[in-house]
């Protein structure tokens, strides 16, 4: 993987840092002039992941959720969302449109199908007990040259 530049930014699991995380990515992003559709979809894609490591990984618990922003060569986005919470014992169902954990809550089970469609891959790696790290790529379009 060749990388032009990276962050890694670290914060606590409070609901706040969902837009934390969503502006620190935007800013970052922004040497790479993304279109505003491009970054609109990544910022949502962002926030699920967060959002899913606050309120499923750390339910009933604090902890601290890692943020990794690469730019790669051209023009490709890396981006890894990183806790160390419950983990998810099936990731096969758990990235099932409508499957969550969490009805009660008026979860819908999307968040992994908008992080889907929003990016060009997605990754789940995890183990119960140890926490789950996401992954996604998407590469910006050539927009204006
Ligand atoms: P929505 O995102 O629509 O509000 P949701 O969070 O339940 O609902 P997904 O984001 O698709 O839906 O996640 C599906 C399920 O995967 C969750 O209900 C939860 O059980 C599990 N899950 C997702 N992310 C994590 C995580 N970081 N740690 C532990 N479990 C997770
Ligand atoms: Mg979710």
């Amino acid at each position: 993987m060749e990388v032009k530049n990276e962050i890694k930014f670290s914060m606590p699991s409070l609901s706040v840092n969902e837009s934390t995380a969503r502006a620190v990515v935007s800013s970052f992003l922004i040497q790479a002039d993304p279109t505003v559709e491009e970054l609109s979809d990544i910022r949502t894609a962002v926030s699920e992941a967060v959002t899913n490591a606050v309120v499923h990984a750390y339910r009933n618990t604090k902890g601290r959720i890692e943020l990794t922003v690469r730019l790669l060569k051209d023009r490709e986005i890396y981006i890894r969302i990183k806790d160390k919470g419950c983990g998810i014992s099936d990731v096969e169902q758990a990235m099932e449109p409508l499957f969550t954990t969490a009805p009660e809550e008026e979860r819908s089970g999307l968040g992994f199908s908008v992080m889907q469609s929003f990016m060009d891959k997605l990754t789940v790696k995890s183990k119960s007990g140890k926490g789950t790290t996401v992954t996604m790529r998407k590469r910006l379009s050539e927009h204006g040259k």
